[in-house]
């Protein structure tokens, strides 16, 4: 490819691997599909954001994936022998959900379509919380004593729920139906990417669903949300937002949201995306860099020290 952008980082000649390099103070990394893969470890992912902490980096993660609870994030980073963990932050929607429900001021309760660890959170944070629990309908007249709404909510969240089901959904929509009621999303990737060779539905043809029902747009508070990057520009202090590498294997979640705050994006392979996916797209909307892997990071360190 010609172009000015998508260069390879091992590619960059000395001079330019060290312009780059002093070209960004904060890393803002995704986890899946870089840091690990869902079904594993990324070996010596752990040694490339050491690295990168050595050379005077702030490292964050920014993941979309809530179905892990704050503590597993850090449990894996300590497998990962990533040194003084304390001064990472994770964030992931749940974070920016509660920040912004808290910053309007959301008295009412909130009915979730979410994982367990994602209202449980909301509950700590002292919200409200109505959702349905899991069950089996026997017959249909089950089914319909479960249909009526008679709650008013102020906000009706959507975020990644393994045990999604219409009785969920269509309660979404009648209390989307009250005007005074948001709607606001964490996660609305289009497909997860469990395994290799082993997707499943992402979140975004439901909240599309929903959308069109309600003739409401969501508030996106995960990648690649407005409302997110507020929060990270606010939490981080980011001033210049050109000093900031974002490291991510999903096109449009992590290099999208990259682009459009104005961050430096650089595509790891190792995950979602892969470069005929890049070539696909025109050069506005592709990474200003790509790596096989963030495992890159450790040839980069050797081939400055030479
Ligand atoms: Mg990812």
């Amino acid at each position: 490819m010609n172009n000015q952008k998508f260069k390879n980082i091992l590619e960059l000649n000395k001079e330019e691997k060290q312009k780059f390099l002093d070209s960004f103070d904060i890393v803002l990394s995704d986890c899946d599909g870089v840091l690990w893969l869902i079904i594993g470890p990324i070996k010596n992912s752990g040694l490339a954001l050491n690295l990168l902490k050595d050379a005077g980096k702030t490292c964050h993660l920014v993941s979309n994936n809530c179905l892990r609870s704050e503590n597993e994030y850090y449990d894996k980073l300590t497998q990962m022998n990533v040194k003084n963990i304390s001064e990472i932050e994770v964030v992931t929607p749940i974070k920016s959900v509660i920040n912004y429900l808290k910053k309007i001021n959301m008295r009412k309760p909130v009915y979730t379509i979410a994982d367990k660890y994602f209202n449980e959170c909301l509950e700590k944070s002292g919200f409200k919380v109505l959702n349905i629990e899991n069950k089996i309908y026997e017959n249909v007249q089950q089914f319909a004593n479960d249909l009526p709404v008679k709650d008013e909510v102020g906000a009706v969240i959507f975020d990644i729920d393994l045990n999604l089901n219409v009785t969920k959904l269509d309660r979404a929509n009648k209390y989307l139906q009250d005007p005074n009621c948001i709607f606001m999303v964490g996660a609305c990737d289009a497909v997860m990417p469990l395994k290799e060779d082993l997707n499943v539905i992402g979140p975004e043809i439901f909240i599309n669903l929903l959308r069109k029902l309600s003739n409401k747009t969501p508030y996106v508070l995960g990648k690649p949300g407005v409302l997110l990057a507020d929060y990270l520009f606010e939490r981080f202090n980011i001033i210049d937002p050109k000093r900031v590498l974002f490291i991510g294997d999903n096109l449009v979640q992590d290099i999208g949201f990259a682009l459009n705050n104005d961050f430096q994006a650089l595509l790891v392979l190792s995950g979602a995306s892969n470069k005929a996916d890049v070539q696909q797209l025109p050069e506005v909307k592709q990474p200003h860099y790509f790596a096989n892997s963030i495992v890159d990071f450790v040839e980069f360190f050797n081939d400055l020290k030479n």
